[in-house]
């Protein structure tokens, strides 16, 4: 039977979560995966290693929603009751399910060379009421329980699966999202996402009132502001992907048209990312030399898989002595201009450019916070050069937030100061 919407709740247990040690990243990764894959997120409840609670959170979010993800509580320890809650919820007998006993012996056996313990062995024990979920990469396995129901629902389904995120997006991966798509005709789900920088979220809404205003109902724009930029989301929902791609490829282009002065990139990846492609296709190198970012800018770039291809390497010059030993930036400059300075950023990005023979740099220099402000030179404020041999660009940046965020935003303004930098410098 075809049903209207399907929706989900994901309810994460374990007191850790309730006490803040630990951040619950898997429902917001799941609540993605679900979300990609047509299915409605309907709540998010988060409970603690408590029978009662648990029983609460089942009964109420069976009341609206099709399928239930769990995770946590599933362990070999007596906090982890969620396996023989489960049992009891669904009226089963706990059983040994044999794959699931030669999977976790095979386990301490072979790969972690420990004893079994009789606390482990009850890992294979499941309720007679599920359908068991083999955890590739750990010993508790995922639990699936079909419950029909009378109501215009056709069913409810109930997965149950480990905290530890990875073995958590393992199953998920390998049974979890196949299956519930094939349990229901789920709708199609596409996005096209850009990213604008150099204006405000108020200012774009402004510029495409209009057309978003005259946008079909099956698409929805959001406005994602991160680091001073904007990206624009335009997603759209139905049955029938040919004509869904289609008619979003259409509206896009307008989109991009629209704000084609600001926009960065046309695609959902992060800046690193558009900067390391553009390198290798130009077929240059980069090098940074790093005061106040203190390698950070080189730790995103070198997180993308294969920038060896482009990244020379990074100066990380804190003090005046590193500034000048490293990057021949000459004393009387620091002396008398002051590390954070235009020229000092200038001087240190010459003598990256000499030192490594990278084709571009990029240089920062900043007070990060929260001390060590002056009248004239605030805590935010940031010198950022960029550029190659023939030329170098300087910025003074001011940021007003804790020293984290403002080595963040520096990185990121960097990044894409260097971006435009390239394409102006290769158009
Ligand atoms: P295992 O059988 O491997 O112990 P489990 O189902 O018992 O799995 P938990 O004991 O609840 O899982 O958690 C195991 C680990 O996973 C812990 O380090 C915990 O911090 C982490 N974890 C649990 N729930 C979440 C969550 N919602 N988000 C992120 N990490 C989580």
């Amino acid at each position: 039977m075809k049903q209207e919407s399907v929706n989900a709740s994901i309810i994460t247990i374990g007191d850790e979560l309730l006490i803040g040690q630990t951040i619950d990243t898997n429902s917001a990764w799941m609540a993605q995966e679900l979300n990609k894959a047509g299915i409605w997120v309907r709540r998010r409840v988060a409970v603690g290693d408590v029978r009662q609670e648990i029983w609460q959170a089942l009964d109420e979010e069976m009341k609206q929603s099709d399928i239930l993800l769990l995770t946590g509580g599933l362990g070999p320890t007596a906090d982890d009751i969620t396996k023989p809650l489960l049992c009891d919820y669904f009226a089963g007998k706990m059983i040994v399910n044999e794959e699931i006993l030669t999977h976790v012996k095979d386990i301490f056996e072979n790969k972690l060379k420990r004893p079994l313990l009789e606390r482990n062995l009850k890992q294979a024990e499941v309720p007679d009421c599920c359908d068991v979920l083999l955890n590739k990469r750990g010993t508790a396995p995922g639990m699936w329980f079909t419950v029909p129901t009378t109501s215009s629902r056709t069913k409810r389904i109930i997965v149950s699966m480990p905290g530890v995120p990875h073995e958590m997006k393992g199953l998920m991966n390998d049974s979890v999202i196949p299956r519930l798509k094939r349990e229901w005709d789920l709708p199609q789900i596409l996005h096209r996402t850009l990213l604008t920088a150099g204006v405000g979220e108020s200012f774009l809404a402004e510029r495409i009132q209009q057309w978003e205003e005259a946008l079909p109902s099956h698409f929805k724009l959001a406005y994602l502001p991160n680091y001073g930029m904007v990206r624009l989301r335009l997603t759209t929902t139905g049955s029938d992907l040919n004509g869904l791609q289609q008619e979003l490829d259409y509206l896009f282009a307008e989109l991009q048209n629209l704000v084609k002065d600001t926009m960065v990139i046309n695609e959902d990846k992060p800046l690193e990312e558009a900067l390391g492609e553009l390198l290798l296709k130009q077929k240059k190198t980069l090098a940074t030399a790093e005061s106040c970012t203190g390698g950070y800018i080189a730790h995103l770039i070198t997180s993308i898989p294969g920038s060896s291809a482009y990244f020379e390497g990074s100066a990380v010059s804190y003090s005046y002595e590193a500034k000048e030993r490293l990057l021949q930036v000459q004393n009387k400059t620091l002396v008398s201009k002051g590390a954070v300075s235009d020229e000092t950023v200038r001087e240190m990005l010459n003598g990256l450019l000499q030192q490594t023979g990278a084709n571009y740099g990029i240089a920062t220099s900043g007070i990060m916070g929260p001390d060590g402000g002056t009248p004239d030179k605030p805590v935010g404020t940031v010198w950022v050069a960029v550029g190659n041999k023939e030329r170098i660009e300087t910025t003074c940046l001011r940021f007003r937030f804790d020293r984290m965020r403002n080595i963040q935003l520096t990185a990121a303004n960097a990044m894409l100061l260097l971006f435009r930098f390239i394409q102006q410098d290769t158009a």
